[in-house]
């Protein structure tokens, strides 16, 4: 470290500055030493120490790190709060939670929640044939839930009978008609009694991204209609006895309880009529949406929401409660299917800055005794600037940087004059920047001033791959420096990752209480590399991510922490490497291999380099060929 610690600057700035005890869910802090740290309530490590483990064994940046701990405490506290809520509200029924694999696919995280999950019969949700072969194979323990949605062919409804004869509690819930005879077919020939849900299509209608998830265009769910065609059908089959649970999936991501409770009510009328057709119902399953505080505001905002977990739980609880309780229905097991709020905070997006823009004046030098007249003019601004004439300097700066660009462009005025122009530019804007700073009425256009001088930070890493979302549907992440953070950030910048692609940008933060289009970062220290981290990204980035110019999935480490502030490495996998990145879009690394030897021998031949110097470019080419797809450092 060449920097030390600022008198003019605490941790407790860094906190406030990037927010991370309003989006951290209590699972991050600060060291004494400015770092990042990864915690729960045993234990603790900086993420820089993960980052020095990771260089140690050859994992280069970008780097997702999942923090086992961190699932574990949410899979725990999920659990405990629906417990302490069916507790205090007098409720008769259970909870039995599923994760829904979708959210995050990965074998390591699938592993893991079957794994942690087991002590409360954490069971899964699947949508697809993997999907529930992924289930059977990873879930341990008898009795655990199997929730399957989606299209079922008979090859799944195969395996999901088979489950239910291994000891899984294995629902079918039915999503359209034409399902259910095929069920009820295989069923018969099996000679296993199915386990049936319905799921209902819900009115109720949540603000958020994912609002067309209900409302009546919604495609997902049975009509009223159609659950009746549903119902009839299994009594006429003297099947309605396997129809057992309920199913309502409002969406995901939703910001307001005063929504998830009018959903709940929703359900409960689907619950009491289908009992009164005769379905044996015994549970309610209220699908996925308990949201994630993305942005740390607290309100219910597209990516934040306006309630705790406890607050959920008892709120559904008591819902359910309170609803039943009138029509005097004795009191289902409530599943739920969080994904999002299950997996996002565990893992980490880190990476290295390799390179900044400054918009900024490097060298306001002169040209001697025949300047133009357009930049002596251009250099007169300084003299009016000031609060009543900011607009008008404004103006004048561009004017005359225009004249001037236009003069290069006719050959009459050369490079170096240009550029004295340029920096002379840039200087009046960043003076005319520190006034806007301190006034009450800013004029419009000035408005985004800041954001157009703001640096660009060169991101070691593709937005397209490990962070989707940002690119779809602007989702915002809490970004920050892992290190650092006792010093005073004095850089506003927006950040660029390596696809060289317009969009794999990101210029929109979290900020409190409004995004902000800047994020402070630190300047970059001569010889030392500078690293950031992008948080709560465990849910839903893994697996959309794509191969925007072929840049492969990232190292990914799994880090278990131990209670006397050590941790370990229980799993490692490496990224993508450029063999495995082309032979996804078909190309074959061995033919690949023998047309750039035919290449090299070809320019042995014509004399352009030595048998000795093929050797060496093969070696090259080779070595690449097994290389990390991101930008590497040579140590
Ligand atoms: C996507 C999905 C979920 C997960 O929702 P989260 O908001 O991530 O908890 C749950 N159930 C169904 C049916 C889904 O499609």
């Amino acid at each position: 470290m060449n920097q030390t610690h600022q008198a003019d600057w605490d941790l407790e700035q860094s906190v406030e500055l990037y927010g991370l005890e309003r989006w951290g869910n209590g699972y991050f802090g600060l060291s004494a030493e400015g770092m990042v740290t990864a915690k729960t309530q045993q234990s603790s490590v900086a993420l820089m120490d993960i980052v020095e483990g990771m260089n140690e064994r050859d994992l280069k940046m970008p780097a997702l790190v999942r923090i086992e701990n961190i699932l574990d405490a949410q899979i725990h506290r999920l659990n405990t709060a629906f417990s302490e809520a069916i507790e205090k509200v007098g409720y008769q029924g259970r909870y039995r939670g599923v994760y829904p694999i979708k959210v995050n696919q990965q074998a390591q995280v699938v592993e893991e929640i079957a794994s942690f999950g087991a002590r409360f019969q954490h069971g899964l949700e699947v949508g697809s044939k993997p999907e529930i072969i992924a289930a059977l194979a990873m879930l341990e323990e008898p009795g655990s839930l199997i929730i399957c949605n989606g299209y079922k062919d008979q090859e799944f409804v195969d395996l999901g009978l088979q489950a239910v004869k291994m000891g899984f509690e294995c629902y079918f819930v039915i999503e359209t008609t034409t399902e259910l005879p095929i069920i009820i077919e295989r069923s018969r020939a099996l000679g296993i009694k199915p386990l049936i849900g319905v799921r209902a299509k819900m009115n109720t209608q949540v603000s958020g991204h994912w609002n067309s998830t209900s409302g009546d265009r919604s495609v997902f769910g049975l009509t009223a209609t159609q659950l009746i065609e549903v119902v009839d059908l299994l009594k006429q089959e003297k099947m309605l006895d396997c129809l057992q649970l309920l199913h309502c999936h409002l969406g995901s991501q939703i910001p307001s309880i005063q929504e998830i409770r009018s959903g709940v009510i929703e359900a409960c009328r689907y619950y009491t009529d289908l009992l009164k057709e005769g379905a044996a119902l015994t549970h309610i399953d209220l699908g996925g949406g308990l949201a994630v505080d993305y942005t740390g505001s607290r309100c219910a905002g597209e990516q934040s929401r306006n309630y705790t977990l406890d607050e959920y739980c008892e709120d559904v609880v008591e819902t359910l409660k309170q609803t039943l309780d009138e029509q005097n229905i004795a009191h289902p097991t409530i599943v739920t299917e969080s994904g999002r709020a299950t997996v996002a905070y565990s893992s980490i997006l880190l990476f290295n800055i390799l390179d900044t823009t400054h918009f900024e004046p490097v060298n306001l030098g002169t040209v001697g005794a025949n300047e133009p007249n357009q930049l002596t003019q251009l250099r007169g601004i300084i003299d009016y600037l000031k609060p009543a004439r900011v607009q008008e300097c404004y103006n004048d700066a561009h004017f005359y940087r225009h004249e001037i660009r236009e003069l290069f462009k006719r050959g009459a005025v050369d490079l170096r004059t240009r550029s004295v122009a340029e920096n002379l530019f840039l200087d009046i804007l960043h003076r005319i920047l520190a006034l806007v700073e301190d006034m009450e009425r800013v004029p419009a256009e000035l408005a985004n001033l800041k954001e157009s001088l703001a640096d660009i930070y060169y991101g070691n890493f593709s937005l397209f791959q490990s962070l989707p979302d940002v690119w779809a549907i602007n989702q915002m992440f809490p970004i920050m420096p892992i290190h650092r953070l006792d010093e005073r950030p004095t850089r506003q910048a927006v950040i660029a990752d390596i696809t060289c692609d317009c969009d794999g940008k990101i210029d929109r933060f979290i900020g409190d209480p409004e995004p902000t289009s800047t994020l402070p970062l630190h300047k970059l220290n001569e010889g030392e590399e500078y690293y950031l981290g992008v948080f709560l990204v465990g849910a839903y980035q893994e697996t959309l991510g794509d191969l925007h110019n072929l840049f492969g999935d990232t190292n990914v480490v799994s880090v278990r922490l131990d209670n006397d502030g050590g941790f370990e490495f229980v799993k490692e996998i490496h990224g993508d490497t450029i063999a495995d990145v082309l032979s996804y879009v078909e190309f074959n690394p061995k033919d690949i291999q023998l047309r750039y030897r035919n290449n090299a021998e070809r320019a042995v031949r014509e004399g352009r380099i030595t048998a000795r110097e093929r050797q060496q470019m093969i070696n090259t080419f080779n070595t690449s060929l097994q290389g990390y797809t991101y930008y590497e450092k040579e140590t």
